[in-house]
């Protein structure tokens, strides 16, 4: 069971026992941030518990930059933590470029999968419904996994067992099986746009910019929780994306926009908003159209 489960700490309720980058296990939050390509405005930004999952905000992330800038997002640039099948399907449905790399494909190198034939070395046979494994065997339709909406492929039995490929491709005593999601045609479109060379462009592109916006974030103090509870981290958040981009706003003009409202969070959202909607009027829409997304814990 999660330790968060167990556990609830008395002085901050909202804090979640996370750990990050290694370190030990603490009480944490995470901002989850858009930032704009062109001109790096933080064009949403949601503070939650440190043991939320960034691929599961995605889809929130998206709407919410589309709502504060009334604009369109065509393209999302993330890391493969975004990767996942869910987020894949949404953009297709979405009509959205995901420049994400997958998240099965990152993990394939690691732990068990590692050294181990990827899905892409068996070869579907739409004609057949059969996945041809490198071994030149058919692997037919068993079982539909309800939740993941998946079917699974499998050699019949004792096929593996006396396979000379088997030490590269499965440790499972009954031998390799290969999943196939109901929209999978949809899903292998999604994963080659994601391996294009404009994505693998972009995705350089967002590592240096979001490491930038957050680093800036550190000299406002983002670094560090100054209160307790999530509506308090919310008010420290916005106070941060707001004066980011009012500097961003500042270096490109000479206008002075007056904040209002500044005692809820309602109003430092108010405030966030203005500031945004000042720099597209302003600048022009600043083509939020390829917003990358991140998130960093504290
Ligand atoms: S282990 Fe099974 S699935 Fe893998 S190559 Fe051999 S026969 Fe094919």
């Amino acid at each position: 069971m999660s330790v968060n489960r167990r556990y609830v700490s008395r002085t901050d309720p909202d804090a979640t026992v996370t750990r990050h980058s290694g370190g030990k296990p603490k009480l944490r939050y995470k901002t989850h941030r858009v930032v704009d390509r062109r001109h790096e405005v933080i064009t949403a930004t949601k503070v939650t518990a440190g043991r939320v999952d960034d691929g599961e905000m995605l889809e929130e992330m998206v709407q919410r930059t589309q709502e504060n800038t009334r604009g369109e997002v065509k393209t999302v640039v993330a890391d493969s933590r975004y990767g996942s099948t869910k987020n894949y399907l949404y953009c297709h449905d979405a009509g959205i470029k995901a420049h994400i790399p997958s998240l099965e494909k990152t993990q394939r190198g690691s732990g068990r999968q590692r050294g181990i034939f990827g899905r892409e070395e068996f070869v579907y046979d739409e004609g057949r419904d059969v996945y041809v494994c490198p071994g030149g065997q058919e692997l037919k339709r068993r079982m539909y996994n309800r939740k993941r909406n998946t079917y699974e492929y499998k050699a019949s039995a004792g096929v593996c067992g006396g396979c000379s490929l088997r030490g590269r491709c499965t440790r499972a005593k009954d031998g390799r099986s290969v999943k196939r999601h109901v929209r999978q045609e949809e899903l292998d479109v999604m994963r080659a746009v994601a391996g294009s060379v404009e994505a693998k462009r972009d995705l350089k592109t967002r590592q240096h910019l979001s490491e930038r916006s957050f680093a800036r974030s550190t000299r406002y103090g983002y670094k560090r929780a100054r209160w307790r509870r999530l509506w308090r981290m919310e008010i420290q958040d916005y106070l941060v994306a707001a004066v980011q981009n009012i500097t961003i706003l500042a270096n490109q003009m000479d206008i002075k926009p007056v904040l209002s409202e500044r005692r809820s969070i309602q109003g430092l959202k108010h405030s966030f908003l203005h500031w945004i909607r000042a720099i597209i009027a302003v600048m022009g829409n600043p083509v939020l159209s390829e917003p990358v997304t991140a998130s960093r814990m504290r």
